[in-house]
């Protein structure tokens, strides 16, 4: 496929700057769709939060991770599949939207996926995946395309058959009642910005971008001097998570989300908090899509900001808040609040 070549210039496949646009008001979007947000983000730290989040809760999260981001990719793939287009799809080309979602993957750093059954006569999936980025995420994915293109609803299993090897099992029910499922949230509107971003003349994507390498074969994007692990995926699919813990398991799930990501940024590297300026923190921010900082100031004890547009609010507090603890080499505690309007205020300080 052509659009999987690197670009000439800064290495990175042309699909990326064409399907996605980093704007000023520090969102990353699809092009088509500039209410869809995306972010090119640490994958190894979400599958890390995770690990701490149930770690912290004492219990096993992983029916709550797959059915809630089948629900954000089940709901996405719905409306690409709206009119004729979704009727084609079923009528002729199901195996071929399938393997496209595939494909769409690797270059998105999901890992290595093929598909090893396509039964469509028994709606049955058989995928296997080496490096997964998350494997409970891409089972919520494989389940969310599914259940969206046979509109039905399906089971999906997971198995580790040697080490980063998994196959997933999923099942689809064709006569299985439709579960009553909660409304993804509305998208926030967003507040204009100034961000100008430096881009590829060739591509248009961030020059940060050239830092990174894909190995489309493995489906891996790399960081090449750290090795940081990335992936291109809908804040949606993970703030949906959140919200579902917080409903389930109550009101102290968003403080234990900060308190997850701390400890993970604190136990690694994590080379995404990296500037050595406002500046180059504020682009940095933007280029992963996670929002607007519009200010930054020291306090007696750390330091305050605001972020405009946030995603994933509570991944942003955790890594600042993990970010200063490994740099001061002290405790820290962050107290932070989403306004109305969405806005970010968080501070971030020492405790004795
Ligand atoms: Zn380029």
């Amino acid at each position: 496929m052509n659009s999987l070549k690197p670009c000439k210039i800064c290495g990175v496949p042309k699909k990326i700057g064409r399907d996605h646009v980093w704007n000023s008001d520090g969102t990353m979007t699809q092009r088509r769709d500039r209410n869809h947000r995306m972010l090119f983000m640490d994958s190894d730290a979400i599958e890390g939060l995770f690990a701490n989040i149930e770690k912290l809760i004492g219990m096993p999260i992983d029916k709550m991770i797959i059915e809630s981001k089948k629900r954000a990719t089940k709901d996405y793939i719905s409306k690409l599949l709206r009119g004729s287009k979704g009727f084609l799809a079923r009528l002729v080309g199901i195996e071929r939207v399938v393997r496209k979602v595939m494909e769409q993957g690797r270059v998105m750093g999901y890992g290595d996926i093929n598909v090893r059954i396509f039964n469509w006569k028994d709606s049955y999936v058989e995928c296997e995946i080496t490096n997964p980025y998350s494997i409970r995420l891409f089972s919520g994915d494989l389940k969310g395309a599914t259940e969206a293109i046979r509109k039905v609803t399906g089971t999906v299993t997971y198995e580790e058959v040697e080490p980063g090897r998994f196959v997933i099992y999923n099942y689809v029910a064709p006569f299985a009642p439709e579960l009553e499922e909660r409304l993804l949230p509305h998208p926030m509107k967003r507040k204009p910005g100034d961000i100008k971003h430096e881009l590829c003349k060739a591509c248009d994507v961030p020059k940060d971008l050239a830092e990174f390498g894909w190995d489309i074969e493995k489906g891996i994007i790399r960081h090449q001097e750290t090795g940081t692990r990335m992936a291109i995926f809908g804040p949606v699919g993970i703030q949906v998570i959140f919200d579902e813990l917080e409903n389930e398991l109550g009101e102290n799930i968003p403080d234990t989300i900060v308190k997850a990501q701390q400890m993970y940024t604190v136990s690694g590297v994590n080379m995404c908090w990296r500037g050595s300026s406002r500046e180059e923190l504020r682009r940095w921010l933007a280029v992963q899509g996670l929002g607007n900082l519009v200010s930054l100031e020291r306090t007696s004890k750390g330091f305050s900001a605001r972020i405009e547009n946030p995603a994933v609010p509570a991944v942003i507090v955790g890594s600042a808040a993990g970010f200063y603890e490994a740099f001061t080499g002290k405790s820290v505690s962050a107290d932070w609040k989403l306004s109305e309007d969405g806005d970010l205020d968080f501070e971030v300080v020492t405790v004795d």
